[in-house]
């Protein structure tokens, strides 16, 4: 069992605080501890962050870049450790949490050289002796709460932007995942970056998100959780103007025309929606496919997910392991429930394991589905795909765009031209064409409508943590 405290202005701390136990969703065993810190412990994060902002934002993006190097490597290096935590504290399998362990690191290797390119510009001017410039600074303390489902991708994909503009960070995992979180930070401790400028706080989520919304020295929050959670963040933090990066859910399309490959559709698909059993913000919650293919599509995909096999993520051979809890369980049962009681056929699985101390649920695939079923409308977050079958794209569209939600959609075609048109009026941040796993650290990651504000990843990931300053120079 892992006993982990809290990191503020370089010291481990918490000790004497009463404990947060990490329990595995896989067997219900309790795999660790972690402080229960509240507006205290968050305030003193921030202070410390506060104050080694001042000679952090003054080092030059190389020398930042030295340390996110060695922080890369030792990502890599501690990649099966990091992996290994990950899957006994949130139930990934094995092989899923390698590969986000892996992609976390590139989050921090690609802002280390990102850093070195935040121009600034000359801008011609219309009087002859005055010159025009635009200067780009830290935005200041970046407060990033992060949620359980990507505990080590979504922390460093905030990190690694953050520190390489010059930001110092205060960060706040979920509390059903904080030992990855805590784990990363002994990391960036072996990897030498200064105090304070990366502080960790686990515990209370009300009391430490109230906190770091209240303190005026917190001048960004980056949050990626529940669209709800992430309201209730912006309301709080009006009144301090932050500035806000927003990641919230999703509800994802996934529209399979006629013309498309199906091997590739089903294998996009597959990857698509049963990546973390369900519980990713771009999973494919809904599934549209044409009548002219759909029958080979369903066929083919109901054998695909068929051969997945469910159990503890720690053994290699899992492919999808417990859902967090058993309110997600619930969730899950529900929805499936309503889908079959107003007519959708399953056509497998629909099963909670009950016979597991976990809270797991067979992967299941129900056909005649329609958006009066509550599948249709609100996110899953579970291993369940729900088909219906649309006759025209311009169905498709109407379907895909009728929700709150503009997070990610992923489409099946090998026509350009139908391709390029169906996708120019989708309402969706992020689109996989022909692919079912778009992300990665030099693109733009985000969501339309509630699914957020802002992007991470990409050059917007790096200019999210910085000011613009014009600076109007008089040559008399
Ligand atoms: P969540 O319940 O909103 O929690 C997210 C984070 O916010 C956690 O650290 C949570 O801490 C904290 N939190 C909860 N209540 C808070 C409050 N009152 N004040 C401050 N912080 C608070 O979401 P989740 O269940 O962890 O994650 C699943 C959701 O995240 C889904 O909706 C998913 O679509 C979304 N997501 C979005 C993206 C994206 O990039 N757009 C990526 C991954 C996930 P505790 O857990 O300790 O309460």
């Amino acid at each position: 069992m892992r006993n982990n405290l809290m990191y503020i202005n370089g010291e481990w701390v918490g000790k004497d605080l009463e404990k947060l136990e990490v329990v595995n969703p896989a067997n219900g065993q309790v795999v660790g501890t972690v402080p229960i810190g509240g507006e205290a412990e968050a305030n003193e994060a921030i202070d410390s962050a506060h104050e080694a902002f001042q000679t952090w934002s003054q080092t030059t993006a190389y020398e930042r870049a030295t340390y996110l190097k060695r922080l890369n490597d030792l990502i890599l290096k501690n990649q099966e450790e990091l992996a290994q935590v990950m899957t006994i504290e949130m139930g990934k399998p094995i092989k899923e949490s390698r590969g986000e362990a892996a992609s976390s690191a590139t989050y921090i290797e690609w802002f280390a050289e990102e850093g070195k390119r935040i121009y600034g510009e000359t801008v011609p001017s219309h009087i002859a002796n005055k010159r025009m410039q635009v200067w780009k600074k830290p935005v200041g303390v970046v407060a990033a709460i992060t949620p359980w489902n990507f505990p080590a991708a979504m922390l460093t994909r905030k990190m690694g932007p953050a520190l390489a503009a010059g930001c110092t960070i205060v960060i706040k995992p979920s509390g059903e995942s904080p030992l990855t979180a805590v784990k990363l930070v002994e990391l960036c401790e072996e990897a030498g970056f200064p105090k304070g400028v990366v502080n960790l706080v686990t515990g209370s989520s009300s009391k430490i998100g109230k906190a770091m919304m209240e303190n005026d020295k917190v001048r960004k929050v980056t949050f990626t959780g529940s669209t709800e959670v992430g309201k209730l963040l912006i309301r709080q933090s009006a009144d301090q103007v932050k500035r806000l990066s927003m990641e919230l859910g999703g509800h994802a399309p996934i529209i399979v025309l006629d013309d498309a490959n199906v091997e590739t559709a089903v294998k996009g698909a597959i990857a698509s929606k049963f990546r973390n059993a369900g519980q990713t913000c771009v999973c494919g919650n809904r599934i549209y496919v044409q009548s002219g293919i759909h029958d080979e599509f369903v066929e083919k995909f109901t054998a695909a997910v068929k051969q997945l096999k469910i159990g503890d993520g720690i053994n290699d051979e899992v492919d999808i392991g417990p859902l967090i809890n058993q309110s997600s369980v619930d969730k899950v049962s529900r929805h499936v429930e309503d889908a079959v009681s107003k007519g959708a056929s399953l056509l497998t699985g629909g099963k909670e394991l009950t016979d597991e101390n976990g809270t797991f649920y067979t992967p299941t695939v129900i056909s005649g589905v329609d958006p009066s079923m509550i599948i249709m409308q609100e996110e899953t977050f579970g291993p369940v795909a729900p088909i219906q079958k649309i006759e025209t794209i311009e169905e498709a569209i109407q379907l895909a765009n009728d929700t709150e939600y503009g997070l990610a959609a992923y489409v099946f075609t090998e026509s350009v031209s139908k391709g390029t048109l169906l996708i120019e009026k989708l309402n969706f941040g992020i689109v996989g064409w022909n692919d079912g796993t778009p992300s990665a650290a030099q693109v733009p990651f985000g969501g339309m409508k509630e699914s957020g504000l802002g992007r991470e990843g990409g050059h917007e990931g790096l200019e999210a943590f910085l000011e613009t300053q014009y600076v109007a120079i008089g040559m008399d």
